[in-house]
């Protein structure tokens, strides 16, 4: 399955892609009436609140083109809530561009400050809009791996995902415009640590390259000695960064498409540039309800972070006594995995199965490798989802692949 085949007229650029690997296995999951912990979405509405102050907007006639950047109530909960949480500076109107979700302000970001032929250098396995943003905007990715944490078949480890620094710095040349960092990572769970975000900023003020940072689960951590470190918060950084964030994953609306990106003003008019072509701006009355989940954050936050971890908590062990290596995420919607000690196939074939016959469905990461043979042992379980759903495809998982 894929819009490759039989499609002549799809353009050069594109035909490396296929039909991105969300849609695909979701379809099949729905085909299969499997348990759906593949994509990461909730399968439940955030708090009320925040949908009645939207549809509150909707009454009040908020219902036409927002303005471009943002309405500005929004761009102001935005401006202040980065300064609650990094302590910087942050001007409502030149700093900050409200998105259609963070998945526009990675390709308005990239296109409004790379020439076609810059290089854009991002961690892999990456969330795969990471590196179509960067080929769409003519720009060459050029990946560092991060490498699993040593464990053996069918153990538990909760030691974190590395990168080789020489693989980082050698990544880095002259033709190096930007670098894409993804913290808390998906689909790993990493939280990267402040020495090495330190190395990162070494690097980008060496050869004065810009961070994109996707710090869209920002707010989703487990683990209280990993705090969320925000890379702008780095000596030298402030200037040279592009924070993104989002509402879909703090509040539990994923379909409302609210990011946005915050910078310096002379960045923001570069992504500003782009953005007023790509979306130009960002359905209004979502912009509203979501200054009321800013407005009530904590109380927001707070269940659902408990939440997630108790899924967390469930999943993993069952996982792991399926045979499954388990790379204990300490954020995040997702549990990475390694099924190589099982037996069934590499990816592809073992998540098939897995929806075909157990009834659970789950993501294969060699689609988030730029060489897919990296990632052919790798699964990837989104615990995003109510705790009935997860227990319901515990229950599967271990009725189909339970050793008898
Ligand atoms: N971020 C979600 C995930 O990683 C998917 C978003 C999408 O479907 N593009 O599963």
């Amino acid at each position: 399955m894929g819009y490759t085949a039989g499609m002549s007229r799809l353009s050069e650029r594109l035909r490396p892609f296929g039909t991105n690997i969300f849609t695909r296995i979701t379809a099949l999951a729905n085909q299969h009436k499997a348990v759906n912990l593949s994509q990461g979405f909730p399968d439940f509405d955030g708090p009320e609140f925040i949908k009645d102050a939207a549809s509150e907007a909707m009454r009040v006639h908020h219902n036409q083109y927002a303005p471009m950047a943002g309405v500005p109530e929004l761009r102001r909960a935005i401006a202040e809530r980065f300064t609650r949480r990094t302590g910087l500076a942050c001007n409502a109107d030149t700093d900050v561009t409200v998105t259609c979700g963070c998945t526009e302000a990675i390709p308005a970001t990239v296109m409004g400050m790379c020439n076609p032929g810059d290089e854009v250098i991002l961690f892999e396995p990456f969330f795969d809009i990471h590196r179509s943003a960067i080929v769409l905007a003519g720009c060459v990715p050029v990946a560092v791996t991060l490498r699993p944490p040593a464990a053996a078949p069918g153990e538990q480890t909760d030691r974190p995902w590395t990168f080789d620094e020489a693989a980082l710095r050698a990544a880095f040349t002259g033709k190096t415009k930007a670098i894409v960092i993804n913290t808390p990572h998906n689909p790993t769970g990493k939280v990267f640590s402040r020495q090495e975000l330190g190395l990162i900023a070494e690097l980008c003020i060496k050869h004065d390259v810009v961070a994109i940072c996707d710090d869209v689960y920002e707010r989703l951590i487990f683990e209280d000695d990993m705090p969320h470190v925000a890379l702008a918060t780095l000596p030298g950084m402030a200037e040279r960064t592009v924070t993104l964030s989002s509402m879909g994953k703090a509040f539990s609306y994923t379909g409302w498409k609210i990011g946005w990106a915050v910078a310096p003003a002379e960045l923001t008019a570069c992504v500003r540039a782009a953005h007023q072509f790509l979306t130009f701006s960002v359905a209004t009355p979502l912009q509203y309800g979501t200054v009321a989940g800013l407005q009530r954050e904590e109380e927001a936050v707070g269940p659902l972070v408990a939440m997630l971890r108790a899924n967390r908590d469930l999943l993993a062990p069952v996982l792991r006594e399926l045979g499954m290596t388990v790379y204990f995420p300490p954020s995040g919607y997702f549990i990475m995995t390694d099924i190589s000690g099982m037996n069934r196939g590499d990816d592809v074939a073992f998540v098939q199965k897995l929806i075909e016959e157990v009834g659970v469905a789950a993501i294969p990461c060699s689609a988030f490798y730029t060489v897919p043979e990296r990632g052919r042992t790798q699964v990837r379980f989104a615990f995003c989802k109510k705790p009935e759903t997860v227990v319901a495809g515990i229950e599967r998982l271990r009725a189909g692949l339970g050793r008898r």
